[in-house]
């Protein structure tokens, strides 16, 4: 038994039609707490059980502290989730709904991470949201899944924040024998971490992030997810917080289904028939994102430009 759950593999004639390919969706959105982080949080947490870990620490106030408070709450062990004070209200009341201790820090990550690490007590298991072996091992399942149906695409398409779902999503496809595979990497402009590393050479920091898409703002992505591109064909595409935005709409009227920013940035690719047309066969990471809601989105795309 895992903590995550196989998705469904759909053909998605909306998308396909828009695209002019035919264009696969991998439904990680209808993971139980709302996205794919589930598969490698949930998969770092049954490990650090393993070895006697009796409480869990998280630093994100979005969707990897979510899998955290879930995979505690299936273990049977507690949570805290240090949040900067930046956190939504809705957020906060999504941890609490699993059960986590939720407490407020700082006014950015990396003052609520600073307090989240003195937390961590001896035999306590502290869980990174994007740069862990553990992750990727877990988010590779994603890959393993896809492999399992018989249907091999000519691209896949993703979105990355600190890049722990391209990293598992890379490691699947090597181990699958599918090196040959293109990855498209998508970011916004205003968190492209990714694209900044791949252009110099090395990971950089980003002076700031500047985009609606809270679950891709990494300032630096992990040093696996650049190596990452020097084994597997990855190719850096950036699109608009608007276009992200937009997706999310569009998608929610095609599949009935609300996620983040974060993951309509990939879906915003999908949909652009230029970009598609070089493969004829596409998969999409649906990753999902649960910390949206409609009134949100709207807002948002009154506010962007
Ligand atoms: C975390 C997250 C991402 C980015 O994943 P990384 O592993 O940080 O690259 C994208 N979309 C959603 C909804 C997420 O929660």
């Amino acid at each position: 038994m895992t903590l995550h759950i196989p998705t469904p593999l759909i053909e998605s004639r909306p998308l396909s039609l828009a695209a002019g390919r035919n264009i696969w969706l991998k439904l990680d959105a209808l993971q139980p707490c709302g996205s794919f982080k589930l598969r490698g949080v949930g998969h770092a947490c049954e490990v650090h059980y393993a070895r006697g870990a009796r409480h869990l620490v998280s630093s994100s106030g979005g969707n990897a502290g979510l899998a955290v408070a879930y995979a505690g709450r299936k273990l049977g062990v507690p949570v805290t989730v240090v949040v900067p004070e930046t956190t939504t209200e809705r957020a906060k009341e999504l941890l609490r709904l699993e059960n986590a201790k939720v407490l407020v820090h700082g006014s950015s990550w990396q003052e609520a991470n600073e307090l989240a690490l003195t937390l961590v007590g001896a035999g306590d298991a502290f869980i990174h949201p994007f740069d862990d072996p553990l992750l990727w091992a877990g988010h590779a399942s994603l890959v393993d899944e896809v492999v399992a149906t018989g249907f091999k695409p000519d691209a896949v398409v993703l979105s990355v924040g600190g890049g722990g779902l391209l990293s598992g999503v890379v490691e699947g496809l090597q181990r699958n024998g599918w090196a040959d595979v293109p990855v498209l990497a998508v970011e916004t402009t205003g968190a492209a971490s990714l694209h900044a590393a791949m252009q110099a050479g090395h990971t950089v920091a980003l002076p700031r992030i500047a985009s609606i898409a809270g679950s891709l703002g990494a300032k630096r992505v992990a040093e696996q997810a650049l190596a990452c591109t020097r084994r597997q064909p990855v190719h850096s595409h950036l699109v608009s917080d608007r276009a992200a935005l937009q997706a999310c709409e569009r998608f929610l009227q095609d599949h009935r289904l609300l996620v983040e920013p974060a993951c309509g940035a990939a879906l915003a690719l999908a949909y652009d028939a230029s970009a598609m047309a070089r493969y004829p066969n596409v998969l999409v990471v649906v990753c999902g994102g649960a910390t949206a809601t409609l009134e949100q989105i709207q807002a948002w795309l009154r506010q962007v430009d």
